[in-house]
């Protein structure tokens, strides 16, 4: 999703967290990040909230 802000800072988030060698907060944010792009797929197949 080209105009959606959370996108990048989610990835931007995990990036750090994972060059940061912290495992954990990485894992954390990548399920993070998962689950805001499954959230877009949702969209894109028209299904309610
Ligand atoms: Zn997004």
């Amino acid at each position: 999703m080209a105009e959606c802000q959370e996108c990048p800072a989610l990835e931007a988030a995990w990036w750090e967290a994972e060059s940061g060698g912290d495992k954990a907060k990485a894992a954390e944010a990548l399920v993070t990040a998962r689950r805001h792009w499954r959230s877009h797929m949702a969209e894109a197949e028209g299904a309610p909230a």
